[in-house]
């Protein structure tokens, strides 16, 4: 089974990806985690990738592209994997392309999680990270019983710098001129589905399932 899990920032792909690749047993290809642990250990890639993130940009196309050409190459993508926050732009979506084509792979669905923008802002910025499992918070939508401690593992909340509303704005702008281009090139090719990322955690979680079957 093999997904890609579209929509703006703070839609939920991070929330549901991570269930989904649970249930499915399959793993979930985050681009921005993958990023940050580059930068966080910095590699030669993580050095390029550190401004363009800092300020809500994106992160070239031939960079992003070689992590998940050499991601899916790995022996637990074997069964499939759920693409969160890849393709991002119409030159990643048709190098995407040739990839499968290559390895004679095709994408079962492309989910689109849809959200109003003020929701999204306030998601953003109300978001908290396990550092030690990365599950994942929210201030209001998602407290974890201590402020500040993870439920599953009792690791430590983190907030990502990029969370903050300036580069949450810029980051939305970038989304609708570059990513949501995307959303056409899939649109026709039989697999695409939306969903409506408004919807309670759970009954996004519920919805997906039914697609994906
Ligand atoms: P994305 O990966 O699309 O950027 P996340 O999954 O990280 O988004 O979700 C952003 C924030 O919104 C997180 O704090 C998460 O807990 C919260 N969140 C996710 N889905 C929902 C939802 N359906 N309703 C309310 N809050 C949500
Ligand atoms: P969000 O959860 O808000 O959607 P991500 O964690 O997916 O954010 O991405 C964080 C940052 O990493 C992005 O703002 C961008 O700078 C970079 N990034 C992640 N994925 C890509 C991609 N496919 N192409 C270019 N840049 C990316
Ligand atoms: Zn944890």
């Amino acid at each position: 089974m093999n997904l890609i899990f579209m929509g703006p920032p703070g839609a939920g792909k991070g929330t549901q990806a991570r269930q989904i690749a649970e249930k499915y047993g399959i793993p979930q290809l985050s681009t921005g985690d993958m990023l940050r642990a580059a930068v966080k250990a910095g590699t030669e890639i993580g050095k390029k990738a550190k401004a363009a993130m800092e300020s809500g940009g994106l992160v070239t196309d031939d960079i992003v592209v070689g992590i998940i050409a050499d991601r899916i190459a790995e022996p637990d993508c074997k069964k499939g994997f759920i693409l969160d926050g890849f393709p991002r732009t119409v030159a990643q979506a048709k190098a995407l392309d040739s990839m499968l084509k290559e390895r004679a792979l095709k994408i079962d669905h492309v989910i689109d999680i849809t959200c109003d923008t003020e929701a999204l802002v306030s998601r953003i910025t109300g978001r908290s990270t396990c550092a030690k499992c990365g599950e994942g918070y929210h201030k209001e939508h998602k407290k974890p019983a201590k402020e500040g401690v993870c439920d599953k593992c009792g690791g430590a909340l983190t907030t990502r710098a990029d969370d903050n509303e300036e580069t949450v704005r810029n980051r939305l702008t970038v989304y609708d001129q570059q990513t949501a281009p995307v959303i056409g090139h899939y649109r026709h090719a039989g697999a695409f589905k939306t969903v409506d990322g408004m919807q309670e955690m759970n009954t996004v979680f519920k919805t997906l399932c039914s697609i994906i079957g």
